[in-house]
């Protein structure tokens, strides 16, 4: 374990050590359901509004509009239903994003299925929307516009205030899949005009399972899970006592960090970045490097199948991913590094390394080296390449 040089903080990171040290009594000593009367079950009902208060003070939201989920996809599936559902006297037409995550994709697929039609707006070369063609978009049956805050794979951050100007304008519902930004990007909903947000605890150093999904007061939405009580009567099931305590704690010390570790993290990401377009021939970071999260990068390599590479950084310890971790496995290029106008045999030689307050400059040379050997070995044997020198040689002399 001490051995490994995890580069992989956008598919998920460890749990902070105080974060479990703060859920263990939730689970053996204050265990009593919260719904329950008497006095045992005090404690745990105060440590739910305890974190509903501390999440709602980082993203500038009265307690009362955070709702407890079991995760970003959750959350994300129940802002877009739910509103689907209540307001489709009014319309049904939702814009969205080529580059959302699967959890938006799909579910926009699911309403299609039902009687929805959604519109996915472009972006551009450097993975920002394409503001112009969001605005075309709109029409009097516009019920709902859902763009991601912070891209999962490329890192890009969108301008989301931009968007939510526009969309109260045209008194239009807007939902924001923030699970990549919380934590790493300063929030406010109310000077961003964000009706709806998704958070995920997984994402910055919190624990698996818990997210929550903030929900303006205004808006009317359908209920996720039916059963008791819970959330307002909105989302059903005994609470997840201990997830709920850990994703409180691991905000508060997000938020306490937030801008240290975002220097940090910057800082080291463009060291990274500068040395590997300058060591790595036939290289590109894809993604713009301005509006960009402080902990992503992502590479395309010409000549190199990123899979490949990927094994072959394991055997040296080194995690990182390829177009999405939700995705590998699938031989399919990413869709967003389609959407990005990428060809195709270059989007196969993608990875991505998204750092964490914990990696180290040293650990960084090591992997650059590493990646230097693996990519030279990986051309060697590539026949195109192979192919590429020698008219590139022709051509040259
Ligand atoms: C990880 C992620 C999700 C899904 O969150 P889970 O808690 O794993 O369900 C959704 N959207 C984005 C952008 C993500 O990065």
């Amino acid at each position: 374990m001490n051995n490994i040089i995890y580069l992989d903080h956008a598919a998920t990171t460890a749990t902070n050590p105080e974060v479990v040290l703060e859920m263990m009594p939730y689970f053996t000593q204050m265990y009593g359901n919260p719904s329950s009367i008497y006095g045992f079950s005090q404690k745990p009902k105060d440590a739910i509004e305890k974190a509903r208060n501390i999440l709602g003070k980082t993203i500038n939201a009265k307690p009362e509009c955070i709702y407890f989920t079991a995760g970003g996809s959750e959350s994300d599936n129940w802002a877009l239903k739910g509103i689907a559902k209540m307001y489709s006297h009014k319309g049904r037409h939702i814009i969205t994003s080529k580059i959302e995550h699967h959890a938006i994709l799909n579910t926009c697929k699911y309403l299609e299925n039902n009687g929805f039609k959604v519109s996915y707006i472009d972006v551009d070369e450097n993975g920002i929307i394409k503001m112009d063609e969001l605005k075309k978009a709109i029409r009097r049956d516009t019920i709902l516009i859902s763009v991601m805050y912070a891209n999962n794979e490329i890192g890009t951050i969108q301008p989301i205030s931009e968007i939510g100007r526009i969309a109260r304008e045209h008194n239009i519902i807007f939902h924001t899949d923030a699970v990549q930004a919380y934590g790493h990007l300063k929030i406010d909903v109310k000077k961003e005009n964000i009706d709806m947000l998704s958070v995920s605890g997984h994402k910055f150093n919190g624990p698996k399972g818990i997210g929550f999904l903030y929900i303006d007061d205004r808006l009317k939405i359908g209920s996720f899970i039916h059963g008791g009580a819970q959330e307002r009567k909105l989302r059903a099931g005994t609470e997840n006592v201990p997830g709920i305590v850990g994703i409180g704690k691991a905000a508060e010390i997000a938020d306490n960090s937030l801008l240290l570790r975002s220097e940090k993290e910057t800082a080291l990401r463009n060291y990274t970045i500068n040395r590997i377009l300058r060591e790595i021939p036939y290289c590109r970071l894809n993604g713009s490097l301005k509006d960009r999260l402080p902990n992503n990068m992502n590479f395309s390599f010409q000549f190199v199948d990123g899979s490949a590479m990927i094994v072959m950084l394991d055997m040296y310890g080194i995690c990182c991913s390829g177009g999405s971790a939700c995705t590998s496995g699938d031989v399919n290029a990413s869709h967003v590094l389609m959407a990005l106008g990428m060809p195709e045999d270059i989007a196969r030689g993608t990875i991505r390394m998204t750092i964490g307050h914990e990696n180290t400059k040293k650990q960084m040379d090591f992997v650059i080296e590493k990646m230097k050997s693996v990519v030279a070995r990986l051309r060697d044997e590539s026949p195109v390449y192979t192919d590429y020198k020698k008219i590139a040689m022709g051509v040259g002399r």
